[in-house]
């Protein structure tokens, strides 16, 4: 596709960045990639990132809550903790349920995606780097130099990076790999506050993360109305499956009425009907957990997929773990639980 385009996983105008994890891997690369986020707003002048912090809230005594909260304390991120005696002067219009917990992670905050997306591609021309958006890779021919055959050409190269998002398979076909990714799409409902405002963004209202609640056992996050006045976005961490060249033949709402459930039940300050639904597709692992790693024949290609849509926030670590292993060097973290061994079983190698 022509970039930017909105047919894969990374459009849109905002994710949510924070250090509040249930593992504590995923907690200490985020130091090094807010770094990473505010070296590139430096160097390029723009802002990336709004602190905003993140309230996380969940039955207080569930394994789902305590996990994020242990792995917060364990790693000293900075948090706040709220008790239901002054939840409401700290985060007004939004109803604690009772027996739940609720913390702020105060770094915690919106990364304005496509503005991220434009820049990092802005720099990476700067640097030399050629993109050829609008052109189907539709061959990849392994050995000591790859050859990667396009709808306009034929290239060359020592090592090669795959990063095809929701058609990663489709791509590793060509290579013999096929990975146990499971593709959904996911419904962005944005609703309509009553009174606009109440959850701006100005107003500092943070982004937020159910673990579990009434509605569901899953994970329900919101973030403040920024990127279209009036209306904030609240989605379920849930979709369903479907094919990327055909995303929008699944026409799956089931995940809208657990949130206006949600919705109506502790967002007083919402009208609990989404005024606006739009379309993007998670890539999921059985686990949730990234894949970086090296093709096992070829150590010259390696791909990064299956970002279970928690993926954005760690762009530029990913791409620099990428770039470490095309270069045979040894990567920066310890690869372990995003290497694709944790499969076994569950890998298809036609080689
Ligand atoms: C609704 C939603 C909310 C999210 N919220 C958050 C959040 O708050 N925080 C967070 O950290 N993450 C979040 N994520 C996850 C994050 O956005 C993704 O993990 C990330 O964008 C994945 O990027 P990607 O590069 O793997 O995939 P993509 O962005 O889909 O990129 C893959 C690219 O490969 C190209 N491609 C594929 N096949 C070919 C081919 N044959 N030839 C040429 N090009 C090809 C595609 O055109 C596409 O441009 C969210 C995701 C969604 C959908």
């Amino acid at each position: 596709f022509v970039l930017p385009h909105t047919r894969g996983s990374s459009h849109g105008q905002t994710r949510i960045i924070r250090k509040a994890y249930e593992q504590d891997f995923y907690t200490q690369m985020m130091d090094e990639c807010y770094k990473l986020w505010s070296q590139l707003e430096r160097e390029a002048g723009v802002t990336l990132y709004r602190q905003t912090g993140l309230l996380v809230m969940g039955p207080e005594h569930s394994d789902s809550y305590l996990l994020y909260k242990n792995t917060m304390e364990r790693n000293n991120v900075p948090m706040v903790i709220l008790t239901p005696e002054n939840f409401s002067q700290h985060i007004p219009n939004v109803i604690l349920a009772e027996g739940d917990g609720a913390l702020v992670d105060i770094n915690a905050g919106v990364l304005y995606a496509d503005r991220a997306l434009k820049t990092v591609q802005g720099q990476f021309q700067k640097l030399g780097g050629v993109i050829r958006d609008k052109e189907k890779v539709t061959d990849i021919t392994p050995g000591p130099v790859v050859t990667v055959s396009t709808s306009a050409g034929i290239y060359r190269a020592k090592s090669l990076v795959i990063t095809a998002g929701p058609w990663a398979n489709k791509l590793l076909a060509h290579i013999g790999l096929q990975l146990p990714l499971k593709v959904e799409k996911m419904n962005v409902c944005y609703w309509k506050e009553k009174v606009p405002g109440t959850y701006d963004v100005k107003k500092r209202f943070p982004c937020f993360l159910l673990t579990e609640g009434e509605e569901s056992d899953r994970h329900i996050y919101g973030l403040p109305s920024n990127e279209y006045p009036g209306l904030v976005k609240i989605c379920f961490h849930i979709g369903a499956e479907t094919d990327p060249d055909h995303r929008d033949k699944q026409t799956d709402r089931s995940d809208i009425g657990i949130l206006q459930h949600f919705v109506a039940r502790c967002f007083p300050g919402l009208i609990p009907e989404p005024a606006v639904v739009e379309s993007c597709m998670y890539t999921l692992t059985p686990d949730s957990h990234f894949v970086l790693d090296c093709h096992p024949a070829y150590s010259n290609i390696v791909f990064g997929a299956g970002f279970s849509g928690h993926g954005f926030k760690f762009g530029p670590i990913i791409g620099k773990l990428l770039c470490e292993l095309s270069l045979g060097e040894v990567p920066s973290y310890d690869l372990s639980p995003f290497r694709i061994r944790r499969f076994q079983g569950n890998t298809k190698s036609a080689l």
